[in-house]
């Protein structure tokens, strides 16, 4: 019997044990985590666990990635967030699709859904409580699936090529000091912090600039109806100009923005129309909001079944240089990719007897 070995008790790790086992129950699995398994679930998604998102074109699912895009159109073609669905049902975790598409367990738990998946593969895997720092042998196949942070000093210690970590869907820390009394405060999804700005906005806008070097200018939706704005302004020359962009959005923030006493007879259109945007210096990262990185194992590395070529090693899930937005869409990889390299695995198995 051909030995495997899931390095990581992550959502990657575990469902491709869930996988596995659904395939040939007598499958030999032993997986190594130095922690509990599927404790990284439970925050998910404020402990919703926000386990995939909707939406049924492929090509347009990928786009969500700021780093794999392409890689991904054939991946969800293979195994896409409605197969995640229903086969979550059929674990018997049903889902809803909230408004905004993200899609969560009906109970609302992640803690619900780490139960459901353990209870699969309980008593048919090993779990042995160890942080692997070297690789492994005396195991057939291996699968890396440590998500990112020691994940890529391991993938290393294999001769598997990563690119350099750096923070992504974090808050922003800013330049302009005078913003910073505005703590709480919010417009178009985002909010102000004692440092900066958060918010899912600023989540995507660091995302998309993982790798550009700070500082840098952000531009920020701010009144999104000027033209409204600018019929106020002329209906109301004797008002000042301050209290009728209060209506548009927080006073404070106005406040801070509309620095000068003026009656709205005195305000050009032209600074209406800066009005649209609110410019501000991007100095760093806030890693508090952190949730996942850009970086990790080097797609290059890897072929389409996330087999790292020439290797009898998989790597799924995080520890991958694919990332997404808030959303689901890093749980979805996770589903995914492990389902994907599971039936490699089990292909690898029968062609290799
Ligand atoms: C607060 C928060 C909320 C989030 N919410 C969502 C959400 O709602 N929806 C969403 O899609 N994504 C969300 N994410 C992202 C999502 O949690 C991750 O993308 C996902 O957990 C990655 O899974 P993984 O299995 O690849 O890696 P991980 O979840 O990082 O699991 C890796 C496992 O490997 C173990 N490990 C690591 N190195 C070693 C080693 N050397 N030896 C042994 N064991 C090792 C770790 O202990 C861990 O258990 C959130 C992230 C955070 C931080």
């Amino acid at each position: 019997m051909k030995k495997i070995a899931i390095i990581g008790a992550g959502p990657s790790g575990v469902y491709l044990a869930i996988k596995l086992i659904e395939a040939n129950p007598k499958i030999d699995i032993t997986i190594f985590d130095k922690s509990d398994p599927l404790i990284t679930l439970l925050p998910t998604g404020n402990k919703r666990c926000n386990l995939t998102y909707k939406n049924d074109d492929n090509i347009e699912y990928a786009k969500f990635y700021p780093r794999g895009e392409k890689f991904l159109y054939s991946v969800f073609k293979r195994y896409s967030y409605l197969d995640t669905t229903e086969d979550f049902e059929k674990l018997g975790i049903k889902t809803y699709v909230q408004d905004d598409l993200r899609i969560f367990p009906e109970t609302n738990s992640s803690s619900f859904v780490r139960d459901k998946l353990l209870n699969k593969i309980k008593n048919k895997v090993k779990f042995i409580k160890k942080e692997i720092k070297e690789p492994l042998d005396n195991y057939d196949y291996t699968v890396l699936a440590t998500g990112l942070k020691s994940g890529c000093k391991l993938a290393e210690k294999y001769n598997i090529k990563t690119i350099e970590l750096k923070p992504s869907l974090t808050g922003l820390k800013i330049k302009e000091k005078e913003f910073l009394n505005l703590a709480g405060v919010s417009f178009n999804n985002i909010i102000f912090t004692d440092n900066g700005v958060s918010g899912p906005y600023i989540y995507k806008l660091s995302s998309i600039n993982a790798y550009k070097k700070f500082p840098y200018e952000i531009k920020l939706p701010l009144i999104d109806d000027i033209e409204k704005l600018k019929e106020e302004v002329k209906n109301n020359p004797k008002k000042q100009f301050r209290s009728v962009v209060s209506k548009f959005i927080p006073k404070s923030l106005a406040n801070v923005i509309i620095k000068e006493e003026k009656q709205c007879a005195n305000v050009k259109k032209t600074e209406i129309d800066t009005l649209a945007y609110l410019t501000l210096t991007a100095t760093s990262t806030d890693n508090k909001g952190e949730i996942v990185h850009a970086g990790g194992v080097d797609l290059g590395e890897i072929d389409k079944n996330f087999k790292v070529k020439n290797k009898n090693i998989w790597v799924i899930g995080e520890l991958l240089n694919i990332d997404g937005l808030t959303g689901g869409f890093n749980l979805q990889l996770c589903w995914s990719s492990a389902k994907i390299a599971a039936d490699d695995i089990i292909n690898k198995i029968n062609s290799d007897i």
